[in-house]
């Protein structure tokens, strides 16, 4: 199925701040077949580049990761806001495009040498896919790829990270 994602992503002036527009995808995830179909492409490009595990950043990242991994039949990894976890973690710190945060993973989350694609909604400056990179690396796992329903490109995320191999389903200049 060839689908038109943009048609299930609604562009919402000035949120959460004046300036921003904000590109919400919860249109994809209520219509069933367009959510499998989305999560299908993701799923796709995993299994090419050969991931044995998912990560996903709270939250929105935990809604599109998971569905990819049970249709790979490979485990789901979140990388969590601090304090979420219960037992010993990695933490790194990032700049958002509206703020900063933090990103934690449980420190036995990856086996060393697992190959990880890391699956989020959007990526703007690319600084959450940043810390993940990094709390996967210090874990000794390997990212193979980063997959997204949409990217920002002008934001320049690509730059900052020439090594890492990027997929998205729609781009927004
Ligand atoms: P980055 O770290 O790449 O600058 O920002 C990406 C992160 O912020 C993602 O986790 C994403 O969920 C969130 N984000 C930033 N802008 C938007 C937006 O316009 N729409 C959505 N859905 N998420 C956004």
């Amino acid at each position: 199925m060839t689908v038109d994602f943009k048609k299930y992503i609604a562009s919402v002036q000035d949120f959460p701040n004046k300036g921003i527009v904000f590109r919400d995808i919860t249109p994809i995830l209520s219509d069933g077949e367009i959510f499998r179909a989305a999560t299908h492409e993701l799923a796709e490009y995993a299994k090419k580049r050969g991931a044995d595990v998912i990560v996903g950043p709270e939250a929105r990242g935990f809604i599109v990761g998971c569905p990819v991994a049970t249709e790979l039949g490979v485990g789901f990894v979140p990388a969590r806001k601090p304090h979420k976890l219960p037992r010993e973690v990695e933490r790194a710190s990032y700049d958002l495009e509206y703020g900063s945060n933090s990103l934690e993973m449980h420190k036995d989350a990856i086996k060393p040498g697992q190959k990880v694609v890391i699956c989020d909604d959007l990526m703007a400056t690319a600084g959450t896919l940043h810390a993940a990179i990094e709390l996967i690396e210090r874990l000794g796992g390997e990212v193979v790829g980063a997959a997204f329903y949409v990217e920002l490109p002008d934001l320049k995320g690509r730059e900052k990270l020439p090594n890492v191999d990027i997929f998205s389903l729609v781009q927004y200049h």
